[in-house]
């Protein structure tokens, strides 16, 4: 079966022996005559389901024993709500570093619930750069500073994280988790949504420092409290069974690739492909984001001739490369290369990128 070069932002692409796998056992798990969609979430079936997750996503972050693992649902939005309810505090101040629309939405949130700062941005350059590490630091009133480690949108990745900083750590992980190593313990929360490098949407990871946790607000919802979840091992009440298989399914893939160094080899060849395209034809194609500050994951890019963004759209299409849109905020072009983006998909994109310069001359 021929299946297209999925280039999309999220839900993205999934490897496809994954796909087959879940196929192959949809109707039976594992020979037990029932469909994981059909199992209880209390069953001995779906509890090691749930724990190997957990163990891969443990083993393939080196996420130490003092965090907590959990599985939620409201995506990567309702963690911009859950994180200061939780913990921003009366007379403490929220920190945000902006990079993107992303984290400007996560500020959003937290003012509303109470005080914030922004410790940097990099909104005055529309968002082509991450800010000079030195521009952040922390005040003794921050309840924690928040970061987005890569801009979905505007294609932009924090290459150095901070790790000076006296304020708790807290990172929306979502569009480069498990693509490079990351110092877990710098951090006392980190969240995804599943639907870039970990499976299916409806699913959303976080984790967090169990002694943070335990600081959290005593007067949240039961459903929007920390607490509530890690008390029930995320499953307060019905998780979102299928997606967490996916994912488990989606970690035993990572850790058969070798793991997150083999994914971020993998990902610096095939933002290589397109970025030297873009640096090739500079006078066909412009480059989002600075080159200090390119993401791997989001490769956002103009065609100079705005008018070709059209006819570009189109071929792509017509040789099945899909998802190639820009974000409808800023337009353009972007190739989102997620991990389950093969090498080969990404080399055959630069290939078409080429040619097509080349048809402008
Ligand atoms: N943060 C980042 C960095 C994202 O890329 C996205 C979605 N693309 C979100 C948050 C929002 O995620 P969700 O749709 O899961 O709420």
């Amino acid at each position: 079966m021929k299946r297209v070069d999925n280039f999309g932002a999220g839900p993205g692409a999934l490897p496809t022996a994954v796909l087959e796998k879940a196929r192959d056992e949809l109707l039976s798990y594992q020979n037990k005559g029932i469909s994981v969609l059909e199992m209880s979430h209390r069953s001995e079936m779906f509890d090691e389901i749930h724990l190997s997750a957990k163990n891969r996503l443990r083993r393939l972050m080196n996420i130490p024993e003092e965090y907590e693992i959990l599985f939620l649902q409201g995506g990567a939005s309702l963690q911009f709500s859950m994180i200061p309810m939780n913990f921003l505090q009366k007379g403490q101040t929220a920190a945000y570093v902006l990079t993107g629309s992303w984290s400007e939405k996560a500020l959003a949130e937290a003012k509303k619930l109470g005080e914030t700062r922004i410790a940097a941005s990099s909104k005055e350059d529309g968002y082509r750069s991450i800010p000079a590490m030195n521009a952040i630091y922390s005040e003794s009133n921050d309840a924690y500073l928040h970061i987005t480690t890569n801009n979905t949108i505007y294609g932009t990745q924090w290459h150095v994280l901070p790790s000076h900083l006296d304020s708790p750590l807290v990172a929306d992980v979502s569009s480069d988790i498990l693509s490079r190593p990351l110092d877990v313990q710098s951090f006392s929360l980190l969240y995804a949504g599943a639907q870039k490098n970990l499976g299916p949407s409806g699913l959303t990871v976080v984790i967090v420092k169990k002694s943070w946790a335990e600081q959290a607000s005593k007067t949240v919802p039961t459903m929007l409290s920390y607490q509530t979840h890690l008390q029930h091992d995320s499953r307060y009440n019905t998780p979102p069974t299928f997606a967490v298989y996916l994912l488990n399914l989606v970690l035993e893939w990572t850790e058969a690739q070798g793991g997150v160094p083999a994914m971020m080899e993998k990902s610096l060849r095939k933002s290589g492909y397109l970025y030297r395209v873009i640096d090739e034809f500079p006078d066909v194609y412009e480059g989002h984001a600075c080159q200090e500050a390119r993401s791997r994951m989001n490769v956002t890019f103009r065609l100079v001739n705005p008018e070709r963004t059209k006819q570009f759209l189109t071929v792509a299409n017509d040789y099945s490369f899909i998802g190639l849109s820009g974000h409808r905020s800023v337009g353009g072009i972007r190739a989102s290369l997620y991990n389950a983006v093969s090498e080969e998909s990404a080399a055959r994109l630069a290939e078409f990128m080429r040619d097509f310069a080349q048809s402008e001359k």
